[in-house]
This record gives C-alpha cells, sequence and structure tokens, in this order.
C-alpha cells in the first residue's frame, strides 16, 4: 500500500469525474482546525520526542484496544520488528506468517535472520488457515504472526489452540488494517501476546505520516520495548541490550489523540458502506460473477479493503472496465511473498501455497473508505453491473431516498 501516491480526490460526484479509492482529505478536512491546533501546541511546547501527547495517545490506544499497555513506535512495520526483538526471535528461528500480506510481516522476520515460514489461508476470509499453521510448526516455530487482514480478525482461538500445544509459542497479531476489529468480542491487538498497528496514512486510523504501536497485557514486555525502542538503554547511557532508534513523533501522536475519538464512526461508514455494497451485489444477482468478502460469524470487521473475487482471466478486465470509468481499484496483493525474488532461498515455488496464489490472481479491492458519496457508490455498483452484463436499476430504497 505504500506507493508514495497522494491518497486524495474530489468529492463532486458526477458521472464524469473520478471516483477515488480512498481520499484521505474528506476525512481530515473537518477536524483540521483542531488538528492543526495540537500541531501547534507541540510546536510552542518543544516537547519534539516522547512528549505528553505520546503517553496520552498511548494511555488511549491501550484502553481502545482493551490491553493494559501500549507502546509508540516509528512505524507498523517497526512495531512488527520490535515485537519478534522482544520475544528473542533471532537466527536460525522460524515465524509462521501468511504469504498473502504486505510485505513487512515477512521481512521483520528476515531482518533478525529468522525464517518466514509462509502458510496458506482460506478462500473467504483471505486468513491465515490454521490447519496448514498446524503442518508446519517445527521445533524451531518461535512465533506464529496472524494477519488481520483487510480489517478482518484471524481465526484466533484455533491459532491460540496450535500455539498452546506447540509448547505456548508465542502469536504476534499484525494489527496493521485492523484497529478496532472485534474477534469474540475482543478487540485486535488484544487477542495474542502482543498486537501491531501502523498509522501509516492509508490506514483506518491515519496519521499525517509514519507511526505504530505495540499493546501488549505482559508489563515485563511492555517495558523492555519501551528500551528496545531507545536503543536498548536505562537508564541513559546504560545499554543492557541492542535496541533500535524507532520513536512516535510527539506531532504524529497529537494528531492521532485527535483522529482516535473518531475512528469508531468512521468504522460505522465503512460497515455501512459494506453492508450496500453487499445487498445491491445481491439485489442485481451479480454474485454468481462476483465472489463477494464473507466476514466470520465471530468477527465484527472494520473493512480496511472491500476485496471481491473473479476468475483470474477477468480480474484485470474488470479493474480496466472500472478504470475508464474514472473508479478506482487495487489489487492487494498480486504477487504472494514466498514467490518474491528476495525469499527464492527459501525454497517456495508455484504451487507451493495453492490458495494463496489463486486468490492473487482474483482479488480485487473497491473503494469502501467511510466518506464514499452514496452517487459515488452507486457508480461504482453500475459499473461492476455493466460489466456482469446485467441491467442496471438504482434501489427502490435509493429511489424513494
Ligand atoms: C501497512 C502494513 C504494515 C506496515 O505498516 P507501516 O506503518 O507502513 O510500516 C504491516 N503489515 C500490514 C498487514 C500492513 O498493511
Amino acid at each position: 500500500m505504500s506507493n508514495g501516491s497522494s491518497f486524495k480526490g474530489s468529492s463532486d460526484t458526477s458521472a464524469s469525474t473520478p471516483v477515488p479509492m480512498l481520499d484521505v482529505n474528506r476525512q481530515n478536512a473537518p477536524l483540521l482546525e483542531e488538528i492543526e491546533a495540537a500541531m501547534a501546541q507541540v510546536a510552542r511546547s518543544g516537547a519534539f520526542v516522547h512528549g505528553p501527547a505520546c503517553r496520552e495517545f498511548e494511555a488511549a490506544m491501550a484502553d481502545y484496544c482493551g490491553t493494559q499497555h501500549a507502546v509508540g513506535c516509528a512505524s507498523g512495520s517497526d512495531a512488527l520488528l520490535l515485537a519478534l526483538m522482544v520475544l528473542g526471535i533471532e537466527s536460525g528461528d522460524e515465524v509462521i506468517i501468511p504469504s498473502f500480506t504486505f510485505f513487512a510481516t515477512a521481512s521483520a522476520v528476515s531482518r533478525l535472520g529468522a525464517k518466514p515460514v509462509f502458510a496458506d489461508i482460506l478462500p473467504d476470509t483471505f486468513n491465515l488457515d490454521p490447519t496448514d499453521v498446524a503442518r508446519k510448526i517445527t521445533p524451531a516455530t518461535k512465533a506464529i504472526m496472524p494477519v488481520h487482514l483487510f480489517g478482518q480478525c484471524a481465526e484466533m482461538a484455533a491459532l491460540a489452540e496450535i500455539a498452546h500445544a506447540a509448547g505456548d509459542i508465542p502469536i504476534v497479531e499484525d494489527a496493521a488494517q485492523a484497529i478496532g476489529a472485534e474477534y469474540q468480542g475482543r478487540r485486535a491487538g488484544s487477542l495474542g501476546t502482543l498486537g501491531c498497528f501502523s498509522f501509516y496514512p492509508t490506514k483506518n486510523l491515519g496519521g499525517f505520516g509514519d507511526g505504530g504501536m505495540l499493546t501488549t497485557d505482559d508489563g515485563a514486555l511492555a517495558a523492555k520495548l519501551r528500551q528496545l525502542r531507545d536503543h536498548g538503554q536505562h537508564p541513559r547511557y546504560h545499554h543492557a541490550m541492542v535496541g533500535v532508534n524507532s520513536r512516535l513523533d510527539t506531532l504524529q501522536a497529537a494528531v492521532l489523540n485527535v483522529k482516535l475519538g473518531h475512528l469508531n464512526r468512521w468504522a460505522t461508514g465503512r460497515q455501512r458502506n459494506a453492508a450496500r455494497y453487499e445487498s445491491e451485489f445481491a439485489r442485481l444477482e451479480l454474485r454468481e460473477q462476483l465472489r463477494v468478502p464473507t466476514v466470520a460469524d465471530e468477527c465484527k470487521s472494520v473493512w480496511n479493503q472491500y476485496t471481491v473475487r473473479l476468475p483470474a482471466e477477468r480480474r484485470n478486465a474488470f479493474q480496466q472496465h472500472l478504470a475508464e470509468r474514472q473508479i478506482g481499484a487495487a489489487i492487494y496483493y498480486p504477487i504472494p511473498l514466498h514467490l518474491q525474488e528476495c525469499f527464492a532461498d527459501l525454497g517456495y515455488e508455484q504451487g507451493s501455497l495453492p490458495v494463496t496464489e489463486l486468490a492473487a490472481k482474483e482479488v480485487l479491492s473497491l473503494p469502501i473508505f467511510a466518506e464514499l458519496a452514496t452517487l459515488e457508490q452507486d457508480r461504482v455498483i453500475q459499473a461492476t453491473s455493466e460489466f456482469c452484463g446485467v441491467e442496471y436499476s438504482a434501489s427502490s430504497a435509493h429511489r424513494a431516498a
């Protein structure tokens, strides 16, 4: 997702204007005065590193996620790295992760000299298949790192059982896309040993740059994380361990403090949009041609992405069809990590993870952000129905509105 472009578009909804995949400005604009005041306060205070806004945001995040502790850091990628560092993962260790995820999940493992062991996913949720995870446990397995992909939690109960049976292997949640998501009534970040979050601008809670956070109920791990993110020093100039420099900026924390109070409302907007796609695709009988995403019974998704599936030979044509109508859509993720050049020496090949490989060929994510206008969503639905060769009619509910 980190492609360096800007994530903005126009909110004009006439047929010729683009429908953006995501427009962060629509979310930030109504809050700018409040955010700018918070930033100005940091500027005047001069407390740019680990200032009061950082402590405030850490406390708010722990409260929001339902954990005892939250520790800020520089990015979601660093949160994953720090999580594995604090667990003592090192050369020779294995960490089981999905291949159908953003690169950072795997690079955290590799950077510590450990071995990423890729497990396959479930076709309906795109999340780790516990059965394949169980198959891939070895005596060298030192952590399991499920990703709560696209805003929905992985099958944590089954994974916890497997981890427990294998000698209480720690579970690190990559919750970068799932802040606020629930599993059996508990929030992402409170379900494993450690939770990792990203505040990259395209995430459900996006800052004005990079930022990250770890959550845990384990006070000893939290204390060690505070040390590791600060070059391992404690007290000052005393280094009992080698850490990294990974801070959550006070400026970012100030922005995020303002935005966190609106997160549930934005999640509700995404859920409403997902429900509308679901009911419209059903009403127009497009579901023969389009596999819509499913939410598991024990889950509440926060819809970081709304990802449909089409037969591989139709997927690119569908994206092209939307692009011609200036409708944004994106493929997350086109190349599974086990097939990336940098992991060639791990010995995976085409066919190693069939469910993952098929998903990479079939997925397309549609605009789902909370501020997507009804008329814009209509255009996405209309273009989709056109692509499927089904005559589009506005729903009666919509006409009445
Ligand atoms: C975004 C993301 C990350 C990395 O977060 P950054 O803040 O960009 O470093 C890690 N894992 C997943 C699944 C992500 O989507």
